[in-house]
């Protein structure tokens, strides 16, 4: 799972899809009370950006004419699965060379 964290703009189908799919994931996680703590170690995802991420990519789904008809299920964010991570910032400008340098297609949007 892992949120890139760079503007939706400039994501392709594939990432913008994905990550989608991996929040909603990442909220079944939480919910499920599993550690997230390895994806936090890895600068994967940001606890505290959830919400405003899916609401991001959603906005950009629809305007790209995707469906959208998933409701992100509710977070507690005092679990303790999640509580000390509150603070993690992903590092964007090292996620986005990881995904142009993975992906043409993203790359392509620049
Ligand atoms: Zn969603
Ligand atoms: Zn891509």
């Amino acid at each position: 799972m892992r949120m890139w964290m760079v503007p939706v703009s400039k994501m392709c189908r594939k990432h913008l899809l994905g990550e989608h799919v991996e929040i909603h994931m990442l909220v079944g996680t939480i919910l499920r009370e599993r550690s997230i703590e390895g994806y936090i170690k890895n600068d994967l995802i940001e606890p505290k950006s959830i919400y405003k991420r899916h609401q991001e990519i959603v906005e950009e789904m629809l305007k790209r004419g995707y469906n959208h008809n998933s409701p992100l299920l509710e977070i507690n964010f005092s679990s303790k699965v999640i509580k000390p991570y509150l603070e993690h910032k992903v590092d964007s400008k090292k996620s986005y060379l990881d995904l142009i340098i993975r992906c043409k297609d993203c790359r392509d949007l620049k």
